[in-house]
């Protein structure tokens, strides 16, 4: 099978890029590298069945050519991360909305199967959790820029159905929630890469309002997992799944968590919000996903606890910085 991964040089891309090769699919990959690096591509960028473009999704021609070769596309490649949105909204807007635009658009010519990648953050400020794929979206004022993010993705989302109803293109919608391993960064606000890195380095622990806000936190492995099933299960056409795990914890729980798991002296300090992101940001208390669809179509069940992916990303963190200081980098990679 050939397969294209818009965003392939991403956290989540560079990990389903990797599983596809070893099962011995061809994979196309496009990112213009503003969130992801080559760094993540780095074990199969030589392999004979990779194949990278440094571009953007709104490239009509490569995407044109690249969907017309492939059998299937996950379009990953999106403006992410609460501190990048806040910073950037006119970006967020536009390479969210016109990239699935594009990718949506050449995969009607050949009506191509496309799983789009959405997110729990469509759900807004609902307070009744566990969220359902068919409950009501609950959005924020225009003028707070993190909802501008929520907005882009749930457009997205009417397109892929839009497409599916009116033109046939098959398309499935993964709404992630959030979801950590290896290669994450903190750069654009991710709370575990942040938390390890902050711990590590002996930098304070920056718990931003007063810590008691929940997630629920996926291992990248387990939702690449679930997104290989997804894009080809005949039933996921034209259907919205949630990916997540409903095991909660508190932002400042997880906190002590990683300060004892990585025995850091670090101190736990409390950032209030409109220091850590902008005046009048609104914060979701929690977020649960209700994965009962996604059990159903492909047995879905998260398979790492809390503590098993903390530990992957200290691994990977303490690696680095091995790396930076003249460790050689682990670098095979089997397919
Ligand atoms: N957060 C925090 N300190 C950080 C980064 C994030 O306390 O250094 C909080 C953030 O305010 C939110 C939670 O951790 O309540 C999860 O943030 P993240 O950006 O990882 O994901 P999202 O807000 O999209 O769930």
């Amino acid at each position: 099978m050939k397969v294209l991964i818009t965003g392939g040089a991403g956290f989540i891309g560079s990990h389903l890029a990797e599983e596809h090769l070893k099962r011995g699919d061809e994979v196309y990959i496009i990112d213009d590298l503003s969130t992801g690096s080559m760094e993540n591509i780095e074990r199969v960028k030589g392999l004979p069945s990779f194949h990278y473009y440094l571009d953007s999704v709104t490239n009509h021609h490569l995407i044109a050519e690249l969907v017309d070769l492939c059998d299937v596309v996950y379009h990953l490649a999106a403006a992410v991360g609460v501190k990048l949105i806040v910073e950037s909204p006119v970006r967020t807007i536009e390479t969210n909305i016109r990239g699935t635009e594009v990718v949506l658009h050449h995969a009607a010519k050949k009506r191509k199967r496309v799983l789009i990648t959405s997110t729990s953050e469509v759900y807004g400020k609902r307070d009744r959790v566990p969220f359902q794929e068919d409950d009501d979206l609950v959005m924020g004022a225009t003028n707070k820029g993190r909802w501008s993010y929520a907005c882009s993705k749930a457009i997205d989302e009417f397109l892929a159905i839009a497409y599916w109803k009116e033109k046939k293109v098959p398309t499935v919608i993964a709404r992630l929630f959030n979801t950590v391993g290896p290669r994450q960064t903190g750069r654009y606000g991710m709370v575990i890469p942040n938390f390890v890195r902050q711990a590590l380095t002996g930098e304070d622990i920056t718990v931003y309002g007063d810590g008691s806000q929940s997630r629920c936190f996926t291992h990248v492995s387990d939702v690449v997992w679930a997104l290989m099933r997804l894009v080809e299960h005949p039933k996921a056409v034209g259907e919205v799944y949630n990916i997540g795990s409903d095991r909660e914890v508190t932002i400042l729980q997880l906190a002590e968590r990683i300060k004892s798991l990585t025995g850091s002296d670090s101190e736990i300090v409390f950032l209030p919000y409109e220091q850590a992101y902008e005046e009048g940001f609104e914060d979701m208390l929690r977020r649960v996903p209700d994965t009962l669809k996604i059990h159903r179509l492909i047995d879905y069940q998260p398979t790492f606890d809390l503590d098993e992916i903390l530990g992957s990303v200290i691994d990977y963190q303490r690696s680095k910085l091995a790396t930076k200081f003249g460790a050689p980098a682990p670098t095979s990679f089997q397919v």
